[in-house]
Formats: structure tokens, C-alpha cells, sequence
């Protein structure tokens, strides 16, 4: 079992502990489905300056590999593990672009950053 990441994805660099915290998670869920790798698509690139991504508190990971029914599987296994604590999407389900977005609740991850803003003054 290995995450790997996309060609041009930095690794896990500027991500946060919030995210960093349910990788071990992510891959038991995908180990139960049987699959041996997970491809981390996208961390902090490719969004504007206020998405949860840029700020490290969202990745996307590989779906375009799988079935339609395994892509809902692993949704549906990691949504319910995640449950209450982060909000994820299965995102162009289907299409060559599927992919599943996981990112920390907004109201969470935005006031992170507030308290961090008030700290520094
Ligand atoms: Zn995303």
C-alpha cells in the first residue's frame, strides 16, 4: 500500500495536520476495497488564495481509474468514516476527470485561520 502523488503534485508539503491526520485512514479505507494505491491529485495548487486547498486544508484524490461503482464505493466508505468532521464530494463521478474532494468543514478551516490572523496581530 502506498500514497503516491500526481506528476507535479509536491508531496505532502503545505498541507495541514488536520489532512495529514487521516491519510493512515484514507488508505485502510481503500485497502478494504481491495485497491493497492492511492494517488493524491491535487493538494495546494490550482486553486484562488480563499479555497480550502490553497490553504492546505483539502486534497483530491485519483477516482478516473475505478468503475462507477467502485468510485462510489470508496466515496461512500470514506464519507461515512469521515463522517462529522470533514466534508467530501465525488466530483465529474464517471468522466476522465473523477476524482474525490476531501477537505476540513468550512467554518472549521476558516476559523483556523482567523486564530492564527488574531495571534500574529
Ligand atoms: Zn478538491
Amino acid at each position: 500500500m502506498a500514497i503516491l502523488y500526481k506528476e507535479g503534485v509536491n508531496g505532502s508539503e503545505g498541507l495541514r495536520k488536520e489532512i495529514l491526520d487521516i491519510l493512515p485512514i484514507l488508505e485502510e479505507c481503500f485497502k478494504e476495497e481491495g485497491e493497492e494505491n492511492l494517488t493524491i491529485t491535487c493538494t495546494i495548487g490550482d486553486h484562488n488564495k480563499n479555497d480550502p486547498h490553497s490553504n492546505g486544508f483539502a486534497i483530491d484524490i485519483r477516482m478516473h481509474d475505478f468503475d462507477v461503482i467502485k468510485q462510489e464505493d470508496l466515496y461512500h466508505n470514506i464519507n461515512k468514516t469521515l463522517s462529522g468532521l470533514y466534508f467530501t464530494q465525488l466530483e465529474f463521478k464517471g468522466e476522465m476527470k473523477a476524482h474525490l474532494h476531501i477537505q476540513v468543514y468550512k467554518g472549521v478551516w476558516k476559523g483556523i485561520l482567523d486564530r492564527e490572523k488574531t495571534k500574529r496581530g
